[in-house]
């Protein structure tokens, strides 16, 4: 998680960084139709960042029509399979070139660690192109039992014309995980960055342009979710939407499809995710940095942020006090000083919502045992302490609803039912952790929670090879990464022949 960089050489590279402020449209950067502009603003220091086009229907029209044109041209989605993978993985190379840029322009804009976009969301991101564009000549279709005079092929097809919608806390990352499949499948796609986090997002599509990917394959559409991303979702010529970002925005999306023509949409949503910790867990210190990890990684602002620590009451002490310590080591402050773990919250509204929500924590009798404040004032940005509740009931909203900010609910437990039963007592089930050095407790447990990852005796989503996603309100119909995410791509067409 460190970086080679030091903050000299960021700063150097940031005065020479150009951000990309229009839409890409066709294998052309346009500026909105109407000529409107919306400024992401640096959450570090609130100053604006750059004029970006802010989209309209028109513009969603357009890169919509020239999509389709593409899809049934045949250019990228009927291209023999190795030529897709040599244009895809001269992309992985571009985008690899380029990391530095696409992790500077993450970090201006989301405020997020330049060591976590740099050492974490950058080759992540490589990684994931990498795996879909290698997977493109390696698939194969089948055949059907159904006897020597029917010849039968069940075959994959790409979709057609694919809507991504992602949120603002991974902007490059998110949007690699739905990229990568959709764009290796065959089809063609229409990105929506969120309008937090614009810049990676049209410097990704060109960079693709660049690796030899035809024009109308991948557009960018910057602007609001309430005009863009609902133009996109409602669109009577979009095949599928997928979608990462909150729960409530995700519901939407279902009723979009339904009053429209029924595309297919994959939500992947929030989560309250467990830390279960039994007594008898391998190494404290150790379990204390995961902790930590989980809980506060990325400002919190992390779908599988591990926000309910759920300890056995005789080594809650003895954990807490680890890590208490280990947040206390974490740097807090300029996102583009290497060394910096915690960053500003994305925006002002945001860091207020965080901070009702600690005062809330408060009010229900809930303990603050750390942090609690907004700090940095002097910076003009937006941040949060990291904060740490102890007696938590789960009754209380602080451990019901997600909070997307740096802030940890402790609650205790004595026997393994217990544990469970806290654990799964919630609406979400996006990630789950488990500590026990008792193989068949491990199992046991793993099995019983109901989340779409269950990581032992670490904090982990898997990597590019294992899908992610959630179970009951995380998620719907769809799993990102792995070859689980290529399949939703695709559609499922049977050839049934008759032999004369
Ligand atoms: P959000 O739902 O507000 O926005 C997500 C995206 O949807 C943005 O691009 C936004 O512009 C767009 N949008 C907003 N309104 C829309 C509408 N009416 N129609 C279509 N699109 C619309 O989420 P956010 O605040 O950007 O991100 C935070 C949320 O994302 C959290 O809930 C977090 O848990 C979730 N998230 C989930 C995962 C996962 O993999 N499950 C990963 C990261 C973030
Ligand atoms: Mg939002």
């Amino acid at each position: 998680m460190t970086t080679k960089l030091d903050q000299n050489t960021i700063r150097a590279k940031i005065a020479k960084l150009s951000l990309p402020t229009l839409a890409f449209i066709d294998g052309k950067d346009s500026p909105s139709s109407d000529g409107n502009t919306q400024c992401p603003i640096n959450p570090a220091n609130g100053r604006p960042l750059a004029q970006v086009a802010a989209c309209t229907h028109q513009d969603v029209d357009r890169a919509i029509q020239a999509a389709r044109r593409a899809f049934e041209q045949g250019c990228w989605s009927r291209l023999h399979p190795s030529d897709r993978k040599k244009v895809m993985l001269k992309f992985v190379d571009l985008v690899e070139k380029h990391s530095t840029e696409l992790a500077l322009m993450d970090s201006l804009s989301a405020g997020k660690p330049i060591s976590d976009t740099i050492g974490i969301d950058l080759p992540d991101t490589v990684a994931c192109l990498q795996w879909h564009a290698e997977l493109v000549d390696k698939l194969y279709d089948k055949t059907a039992p159904t006897g020597l005079s029917n010849p039968c092929m069940i075959v994959r097809e790409p979709i057609g014309v694919v809507g991504l919608i992602v949120p603002w806390n991974f902007p490059v990352q998110m949007a690699a995980w739905k990229l990568g499949p959709a764009l290796a499948a065959g089809n063609s796609v229409v990105l929506k960055p969120a309008s937090q986090t614009p810049f990676s997002a049209i410097r990704l599509a060109q960079l693709a342009w660049q690796a030899g990917l035809p024009p109308g394959v991948f557009n960018v559409i910057p602007g609001e979710g309430s005009t863009v991303g609902k133009a996109i979702c409602c669109h009577m010529d979009v095949d599928m939407v997928a979608f990462t970002g909150s729960t409530e925005i995700g519901r939407q999306l279902l009723r979009y499809s339904a009053h429209s023509n029924l595309k297919r949409v994959i939500l992947e949503l929030g989560g309250k995710s467990p830390q279960i910790v039994f007594a008898d867990a391998p190494d404290l210190d150790l379990v204390a940095q995961h902790v930590a990890n989980a809980a506060f990684w990325n400002m919190g602002e992390n779908c599988s942020c591990g926000s309910r620590l759920i300890v056995q009451a005789n080594v809650k002490d003895e954990l807490l006090q680890r890590v208490i310590k280990q947040v206390r080591s974490w740097p807090v402050g300029d996102p583009l000083d290497p060394k910096t773990r915690l960053g500003p919250l994305i925006t002002s509204a945001h860091m207020y919502k965080v901070l009702d929500y600690i005062t809330a924590g408060t009010q229900e009798g809930a303990r603050c045992l750390l942090g609690g404040n907004q700090i940095l004032q002097d910076t003009g940005g937006w941040f949060v302490e990291a904060t740490i509740f102890d007696q938590v009931q789960n009754h209380m909203r602080i451990a019901r609803e997600e909070i997307f900010g740096p802030v940890l609910s402790i609650m205790t437990f004595d026997t393994e039912d217990q544990a469970i039963r806290l654990a799964n007592d919630t609406n979400y089930g996006l990630a789950a952790s488990l500590y026990t050095t008792d193989i068949s407790r491990a199992n046991r447990v793993a099995r019983a929670l109901r989340a779409g990852t269950v990581s032992v005796n670490c904090y982990s989503e898997g990597d590019v090879t294992t899908p992610f996603g959630g179970f009951k309100e995380s998620g719907l119909f769809g799993r990102d990464k792995s070859i689980y995410a290529h399949l939703q791509y695709t559609e499922l067409k049977t050839i049934w022949m008759q032999l004369l």
